[in-house]
């Protein structure tokens, strides 16, 4: 019987998304899981539990990776950027600066953070489909450029700016009409989506921006979804967007940033199976090349935005089994110590996942359990009839792939403490996020006068 477990399967070194686990993973002389040269369980017992771990090697790696193929197929000037909201973090900041590329944010909190890792205003994109006055103006302040995704958008910076001043950096965003397959809640692209303009209310923006002094439109943006396995929906989006660029440069606008979005998909599952970074960038800059030279324009900059195939496998979550539950001929229940409210992607999406136990990385499979969380939610369950070895409590349990939109989405539902994150390279941790405490979660709370006297 051939055993893969979630390290064993993928080792695509150059495109981590085609990876269940972060590039470093290996096992000890003990046969236990090392990531980043530390033993997981070593970690879970200094750091405690849940912990979210960034394998650094891997994130660094996925930058790198676009940043090449972006470089080796596209004629013109690159730039990939990183959407945020997948994780942000002050250090993650740091990290993606350093590696040249720039930063999607979409809202105060992701700009500050943004901001604070060193990325330059120049390289922040300010998304967003009801951005307030505050946000605008942190963004303007510091010259980020502001994709504008309605007509509010746009009265809002015309007022912020102040006449005589530079004007505000602007992208426009539009809705292309291209339907991918993937899940509902994660698809942006088609017409009936809350974000950016319809296709035939862009000529009238056009137009109305004619000679403003208010803003210079620099871009144009559309993003067809997320977890895309397809590669024909982007290829397709670059037809329609040349045609966006050829009817804006006729009216006059300085047109030379050209935003694909995002959206490749990453391996959750054995039966993930993305394309890798350099396919998915090759296929989408050839695309834009024919349909850039068929209307006889320049090559704009060509910028990509992917947030979950940049991190999503440098992360994982290491939980400790607790309790357990049989349920003779129906399910054998495991439960850990975090769940829906450090990873709601399984209860909101139904989203699937790898996992195994730290210690025990290569034993055959003996069960098939479900691991649910300890929040009071019967959804609350983070893996469904998964096949684990025989466990027992207190054993750490890895879960992969959880570096995308599992920390940014996290909740104090039940009033349970955020996870602390902690980021690993050569065999050294370093804390990225401080875990939280109970008391933490009382800070904000205040207690109006009249009802101290009833104490
Ligand atoms: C979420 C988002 C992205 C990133 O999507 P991924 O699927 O994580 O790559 C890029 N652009 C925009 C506008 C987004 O909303």
């Amino acid at each position: 019987m051939v055993i893969t477990t979630p390290y064993e399967s993928g080792r695509d070194f150059l495109s981590p998304n085609r990876n269940l686990s972060p590039l470093s993973t290996e096992v000890d002389a003990n046969k236990r899981l090392m990531v980043g040269g530390c033993l997981l369980s070593d970690l879970a017992q200094r750091y405690g539990t849940p912990l979210y771990v960034i394998d650094e090697i891997t994130i660094r790696t996925a930058c790198r990776s676009y940043r090449d193929a972006l470089v080796s197929h596209y004629s013109g000037s690159s730039l990939p950027i990183y959407a945020s909201k997948a994780n942000s973090s002050i250090a993650l900041s740091r990290i993606i600066a350093s590696e040249g590329l720039g930063m999607d944010v979409v809202s105060a909190g992701e700009l500050l953070t943004a901001l604070e890792g060193g990325v330059l205003g120049e390289k922040i994109f300010l998304h967003g489909n009801n951005k307030s006055e505050e946000e605008i103006s942190l963004a303007y302040r510091n010259r980020v450029n502001i994709v504008i995704d309605n007509r509010y958008d746009l009265e809002r910076i015309e007022k912020i700016v102040p006449s005589g001043a530079d004007p505000a950096s602007i992208m426009l965003r539009f809705t292309p009409g291209i339907e991918c397959h993937t899940h509902e809640y994660i698809r942006t692209g088609h017409l009936d989506s809350k974000f950016g303009f319809d296709l035939d209310q862009v000529k009238s923006i056009f137009k109305e921006l004619q000679g403003v002094s208010w803003a210079r439109l620099t871009g144009i943006h559309a993003h067809i979804g997320s977890q895309i396995f397809e590669l024909k929906p982007h290829q397709d989006l670059a037809e329609v967007m040349a045609d966006v660029l050829l009817m804006g440069r006729n009216f006059g606008h300085p047109i030379e940033d050209f935003n694909v979005g995002g959206g490749l998909g990453v391996r959750y599952i054995e039966s993930d199976d993305p394309p890798s970074i350099q396919k998915w960038v090759q296929v989408v800059s050839e695309a834009v090349i024919v349909s850039i030279s068929k209307r006889k324009l320049n090559l704009p900059r060509l910028i990509c935005e992917p947030g979950r195939s940049l991190v999503a496998t440098s992360g994982i979550t290491l939980y400790e089994l607790g309790s357990r539950k049989s349920i003779p001929g129906i399910r054998k229940y495991l439960s850990v110590d975090g769940g829906m409210s450090d990873n709601p992607r399984p209860i909101t999406y139904q989203s699937s996942y790898s996992a195994c136990l730290a210690d025990y990385p290569l034993e055959v499979p003996d069960e098939i359990v479900t691991i649910a969380g300890k929040h009071c939610e019967s959804g609350d369950v983070l893996l469904k009839d998964v096949s684990l070895p025989k466990s027992k409590s207190g054993d750490v349990l890895v879960v992969f792939c959880t570096g995308a939109y599992n920390s940014s989405m996290s909740s104090n539902y039940n009033r349970i403490p955020k996870p602390a994150a902690i980021i690993l390279l050569s065999g050294q941790a370093d804390l990225l996020q401080r875990r939280e405490q109970p008391e933490d979660l009382l800070r904000y709370d205040v207690i109006p006068e009249r009802l101290r006297e009833l104490g």
